[in-house]
């Protein structure tokens, strides 16, 4: 399993499947634990994670390592990566031909972790697995499509700008734990 999950890593890492590849310094495939319970999706990497390879490593990155240690995790017991593995051009939204593209490394990458599940960073990781609905709504809410278990909640990055955003992800960031616990001891998931 890790293997395949290595493999990954290095087809990403040369991969020319999209014309983001002319245009990044290095792909960032993910980080963290191959066997982790809890897989965080992104939108696509930013300049610092361009420059490193590794997911969320810049501002919004911080904000990330600051909810996880809340609810007393790190990022060696979780497994991060984004729908899009390269870097767009002044971060812009990726297109919808680069979210296709690159899909079939995310699906692998779900396949080979099962994580128990799956924490959606953010409008375009949320549209990726459940096309129609609303962050402002639904942000916060388990979701459950077929046999996996998602997890929309804003983006990090939100937080720079709009302070107020910071509250609702650790709000959010709380139930990930209990749900967790539901899932494991096979209880029905309730709206928490
Ligand atoms: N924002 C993302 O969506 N992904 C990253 O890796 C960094 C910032
Ligand atoms: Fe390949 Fe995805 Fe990078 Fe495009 S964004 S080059 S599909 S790894």
């Amino acid at each position: 399993m890790k293997l395949s999950l290595k493999k990954i890593e290095e087809e990403v890492r040369s991969c020319e499947k999209c014309d983001l590849c002319k245009t990044r310094t290095k792909a960032v495939p993910g980080f963290g634990d191959f066997n982790a319970e809890i897989m965080f999706v992104g939108e696509a990497p930013g300049r610092n994670e361009d420059l490193k390879g590794e997911p969320f490593v810049g501002a919004a990155g911080k904000v990330l390592d600051g909810l996880l240690e809340s609810i007393e995790l790190n990022r060696e017991n979780i497994f991060i990566t984004n729908i899009v593995k390269c870097r767009p051009p002044k971060n812009r939204d990726p297109l919808p031909e680069e979210v296709y593209n690159c899909s079939n490394y995310l699906e692998k990458q779900v396949e080979l972790i099962k994580p128990k599940i799956i924490v959606l960073l953010g409008r375009h990781a949320m549209d990726r697995f459940l096309p129609n609905l609303k962050i402002s709504l639904d942000h916060g809410k388990v979701k459950q499509k077929d046999g996996k278990v998602y997890f929309p909640i804003y983006h990090p990055a939100a937080t720079i700008y709009r302070r107020e955003f910071l509250k609702y992800l650790q709000d959010d960031f709380k139930k990930i734990p209990k749900i967790i616990k539901l899932i494991k001891e096979e209880k029905e998931i309730i709206d928490l």
